[in-house]
């Protein structure tokens, strides 16, 4: 820093020194981590509230770094964005599902749809359609069995846009769900432009429902939306009976959280069915 003048050193830290170093890290290990198959996939259930069953399992990338240990998507995500490698490693994980999904049909687990998270990078790619449509025809999954979570603020970036990309991905059986709803400003003028299947309700409206009374009603609001617009409501991030009473007493279709199950990898997930269908 000597030179740099004191303008400069002003904002040297310690810890920035930490998180640069931290992030350079990540950033050449994840390089790395999908040829070194560090890269594995846990599935979480969609509960439907009236039936009890699963609808949905969907799939939440996790990284074990050889020495940092599991580091959490919220760290990893954005880092992969930024460098470009959430196309190769978004594409992994929708073929992991997939194929994950059709081994549970050949094991003779009910049908339920497999849901992959996807990045406003992967939205905006030109060739989005075909490399899901060359993913399902090598998995040999059907459209119908494959959701797709994109959040309401990619959606909203470019809503003209959007709204092409959701109708071709609709024209082929896919099941689409709005994530993070309620945080990126949708009007019901856009909403009914969109052909979507599902709003996720995103879980820090959840959390306090409760005892918030401005949570409560955005959760009723957003319910009643969607109730009117004929698509299915789920809500994430649902960790205690009171949370599930709320929610199912205002008419909620769908619910997931840790009050059913935190996400669990693949081996675990038949066995799991088995103890839910015995509740
Ligand atoms: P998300 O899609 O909103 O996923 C929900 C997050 O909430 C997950 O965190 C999940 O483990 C966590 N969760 C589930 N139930 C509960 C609960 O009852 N209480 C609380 N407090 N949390 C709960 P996770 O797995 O750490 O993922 C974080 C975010 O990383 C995801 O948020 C998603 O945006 C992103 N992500 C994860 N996997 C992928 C992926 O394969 N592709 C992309 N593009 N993004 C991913
Ligand atoms: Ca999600
Ligand atoms: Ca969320
Ligand atoms: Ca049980």
């Amino acid at each position: 820093a000597k030179g740099e003048g004191r303008n400069n050193f002003q904002f040297y830290t310690p810890q920035m020194d930490e998180n640069a170093d931290k992030r350079l890290l990540l950033e050449t290990s994840l390089r790395k981590a999908l040829d070194n198959d560090e890269f594995c996939v846990y599935y979480q259930p969609k509960v439907d509230v009236v039936t009890k069953s699963i609808t949905a399992m969907e799939a939440l990338l996790r990284w074990k770094h050889p020495k940092l240990g599991l580091v959490s998507p919220a760290e990893f995500i954005p880092l992969a964005e930024e460098t470009g490698l959430i196309i190769p490693i978004g594409e992994w994980v929708l073929r992991s599902a997939c194929r994950q999904n059709r081994a549970w049909l050949s094991q003779g687990l009910p049908r339920m749809r497999v849901a992959v998270n996807l990045s406003g990078f992967q939205f905006q790619q030109k060739n989005l359609l075909e490399m899901i449509t060359a993913v399902l025809e090598d998995t040999g999954l059907d459209a119908d069995l494959l959701e797709l979570e994109i959040t309401e603020s990619v959606i909203m970036q470019n809503p003209d846009f959007a709204v092409s990309v959701l109708n071709s991905l609709r024209d082929i059986g896919i099941h689409i769900s709005i994530d993070d709803f309620g945080t990126g400003y949708s009007s019901l003028a856009h909403l009914k432009r969109f052909s979507v299947n599902t709003l996720k309700i995103d879980k820090s409206f959840v959390r306090d429902v409760e005892i918030s009374s401005a949570d409560a009603a955005i959760t009723t609001a957003i319910i009643a939306m969607g109730n009117s617009l004929n698509l299915k409501v789920i809500a994430e991030g649902v960790e205690t009976e009171g949370q599930l009473s709320f929610l199912s007493e205002n008419k909620c279709d769908e619910v997931q959280g840790f009050l059913f199950s935190t996400p669990m990898p693949a081996a675990q997930v038949a066995e799991f069915l088995q103890e839910h269908r015995r509740d």
